[in-house]
């Protein structure tokens, strides 16, 4: 059916409590993850490269309200937004990341294009989106990013630290994040992520997302990895690559590496953490340790699934 060809995605280990939310919401976020997984199939199964793929399969969980990237994105304490993203080609090590853009509408297209271009790994804020325009992607006002939902979580937030309420935020009001992770018929690996950061994060900060590296990364042969949590020990435990590291000089598994990260480096910070992970061969793993984490993956036989909690929801042919 397919010549080894396999996707991956996730949109965050933020996910909401089941009750909190309505059926038709929890259906319709499936309904998108379904979605971004069929437009990077599509391109993969027509034999385009896991690059193209993953940055397709992010780009339609940009535009959806459900997850914290582009279009619903987490709001800074400013009540402004301030997107990142990043995309790495394992087959030659390429990679390209925007940070604290505003103003272009896919963050993770002005990565891809700062990739094609070779002329910084790395843009930020005004340059950044200068760059998106200057390459021809859609521009949109700051405020097309925010949603009722954010600026809802950002005032619950904001309220309870003035009061002094201690009610620790939980992960949903705090985070999410999208990415995916691809292998095309030439055996090549691609990794993307996206994300709006934190729920009231002090403006300027930067997480994990577009840091090569902590966030996001990829290599033929080893495996592609796209990360969710709270990016300051994503980045200060390298931990995309230390998957890498772990498969390519300990010997690991896919499993094992991702697991290790995921419930004993990770999770020994107290933070929630998740990941998608592909190998060299076989299937993609997203491993969290969350309530929940938006997730889904079309195995190398073709079959498509999402889920949100521990339920997987197996959709048939993709
Ligand atoms: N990793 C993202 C960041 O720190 C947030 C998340 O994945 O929830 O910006």
């Amino acid at each position: 059916m397919s010549s080894g060809i396999a996707l991956g995605l996730h949109g965050g280990c933020g996910t909401l409590e089941h009750r909190l939310q309505s059926q038709a919401d929890w259906s319709e976020s499936r309904d998108h993850l379904a979605q971004a997984l069929r437009a990077g199939w599509q391109i993969l199964r027509s034999g385009g490269s896991a690059l193209d793929a993953v940055q397709a399969t992010v780009v339609v969980m940009e535009d959806s309200p459900h997850f914290n990237a582009g279009y619903g994105a987490a709001l800074t304490a400013r009540a402004e937004h301030e997107l990142d993203a990043s995309i790495m080609d394992g087959s030659n090590l390429a990679a390209g990341a925007v940070c604290m853009v505003r103003r272009v509408r896919n963050p993770v297209q002005a990565a891809r294009a700062l990739l094609d271009s070779g002329t910084a790994l790395l843009l930020a804020g005004d340059a950044a989106d200068a760059f998106a325009a200057q390459a021809g992607l859609t521009m949109v006002d700051p405020s097309y990013f925010t949603t009722q939902r954010r600026l809802d979580a950002l005032r619950l937030l904001q309220q309870r630290a003035q009061t002094g309420a201690f009610v620790p935020a939980t992960e949903a009001e705090k985070h999410g994040t999208v990415g995916a992770v691809a292998r095309d018929a030439q055996g090549h690996l691609a990794a993307a992520t996206s994300t709006g950061g934190f729920n009231n994060t002090p403006p300027g900060r930067v997480g994990d997302s577009p840091i090569i590296g902590a966030g996001t990364y990829a290599r033929d042969g080893v495996c592609a990895v796209s990360c969710t949590g709270q990016g300051e020990i994503f980045i200060r435990r390298v931990a995309a690559y230390d998957v890498a590291a772990r498969i390519q000089y300990a010997g690991q598994s896919l499993e094992q590496a991702t697991r290790t990260l995921v419930f004993e480096t990770l999770a020994s910070h107290k933070i929630g953490a998740g990941m998608v992970a592909l190998g060299a061969t076989g299937n993609p793993v997203a491993p969290y340790n969350t309530l929940g984490m938006y997730r889904g993956w079309v195995t190398t036989d073709g079959q498509l699934a999402v889920a949100t909690h521990q339920e997987i929801h197996r959709m048939g042919a993709a």
